[in-house]
């Protein structure tokens, strides 16, 4: 006996829970994730930052929307933070390039000095800064959306990856044993997969992975009231969190979807990067990780119903913007499953099809 549902959603990471989330007050929705946690991929290895001009000009549209939403519906789970670029000697190029592209302001090394006590005069030679950056609680969100989920009847089925994919006229069959009128592709780096899965083309969504370090400081100031610090010759970038910094090596290592972790010399070069730029040392490493950044060839993320099976809906695509796209996203998945109207307008929406890859 097929146990049946409205909507089967493939993927418990941010993509996977705020859409079920957002449709469980239509449908009798069921989210299947492979792991034992949510979020153990992708969505638990992020900067959890929040930049509104980061991303192609269509992305940024959907960081304005999520930022709206998540300011007046989600209170506490962004906090104000600023992003300062930093250039050393010879890459004003570059930095001009960085600024640009993040609508930085130029402001005066005194003044970046001010703002983040720990950079080191010797080395930033121009600055340039943004205040509106927040900090987004991830682990927040998430449980967010899961208890949304749970309170409006989603069933959340962890340690249960989806291996087998049958469509027979309208209805998609998942492991020989669920029913379900409409499959929501939310898979992150495997988005590709679950498409061969299902016998139609993929995309061609591309992982990319980057690694991260927790470390400790030798300083003595306040580290919570430091802002985002960026390298703008992109080899570097790093935040407080918890007490302690993050730092970033900004790598973008193409890959095959899998359980990533971090590479030692990458961790290494961009822990060096980091301490060229600040008067500090860094005492002691206390973890490393290395998450998937998936993209479209076109960068933009991949939102609505596949040309050849229109049940079957991408919600793919979300490169280095999961978080700070997932309420626009996830609102234009029930704006095209509902045929419904919201203030996402279509001219945005479209811009995101599939359909754009026929
Ligand atoms: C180092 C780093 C820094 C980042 N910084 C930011 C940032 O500052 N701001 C921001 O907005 N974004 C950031 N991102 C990007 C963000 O983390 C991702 O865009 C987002 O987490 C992607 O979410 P997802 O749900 O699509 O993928 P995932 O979180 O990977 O979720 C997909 C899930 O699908 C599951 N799955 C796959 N196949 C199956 C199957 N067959 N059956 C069942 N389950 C399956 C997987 O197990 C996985 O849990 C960063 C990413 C990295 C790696």
């Amino acid at each position: 006996m097929l146990e049946k549902f409205d909507i089967a959603v493939i993927g418990g990471g941010i993509a996977g829970v705020s859409v079920a989330a957002r449709l469980s007050k239509h449908a009798k929705i069921g989210l299947w994730e492979q792991e034992d946690l949510l979020a153990h991929h992708s969505s638990s290895r992020s900067a959890a930052v929040f930049i509104s001009d980061y991303g192609n000009s269509d992305v940024c549209e959907l960081n304005l929307i999520t930022f709206h939403e998540m300011q007046s519906k989600y209170p506490g789970i962004l906090q104000q933070r600023g992003l300062m670029s930093l250039e050393k000697n010879g890459e004003i190029e570059e930095f001009d390039k960085h600024a640009k592209s993040l609508s930085l302001s130029l402001i005066s090394v005194n003044e970046a000095k001010e703002k983040a006590p720990i950079i080191d005069l010797k080395s930033v030679k121009q600055a340039a800064w943004r205040e509106d950056v927040f900090d987004i609680d991830t682990d927040l969100l998430i449980q967010t959306f899961r208890k949304e989920c749970l309170s409006n009847g989603v069933q959340i089925f962890t340690n249960s990856a989806i291996n087998k994919l049958e469509r027979n006229k309208d209805k998609w069959t998942l492991n020989s044993k669920i029913q379900s009128d409409i499959l929501i592709n939310a898979s992150g780096a495997w988005a590709d997969n679950i498409a061969q899965l299902a016998n139609l083309k993929p995309k061609n969504i591309q992982p990319f992975k980057r690694s991260m370090a927790r470390v400790e400081i030798d300083t003595s100031n306040n580290l919570s009231s430091l802002p985002v610090l960026f390298g703008s010759d992109n080899t570097w970038y790093a935040k407080p969190d918890a007490g302690s910094m993050i730092v970033s090596p900004a790598d973008v290592s193409p890959c095959e979807a899998h359980d990533a972790w971090a590479d030692e010399e990458d961790i290494a070069l961009g822990i060096y990067n980091f301490e060229t730029m600040v008067e500090t040392k860094v005492k002691k490493l206390t973890s490393n990780w290395a998450g998937l950044r998936s993209f479209a060839p076109d960068q933009s993320l991949v939102i609505g119903p596949d040309s050849d099976a229109t049940n079957f809906f991408w919600l793919a695509g979300q490169g280095g913007y999961g978080f700070q796209t997932c309420l626009a996203a996830s609102q234009i998945a029930e704006d095209i499953l509902f045929n419904q109207t919201s203030q996402v307008p279509n001219s945005i929406s479209e811009k995101f099809s599939p359909y754009r890859f026929a």
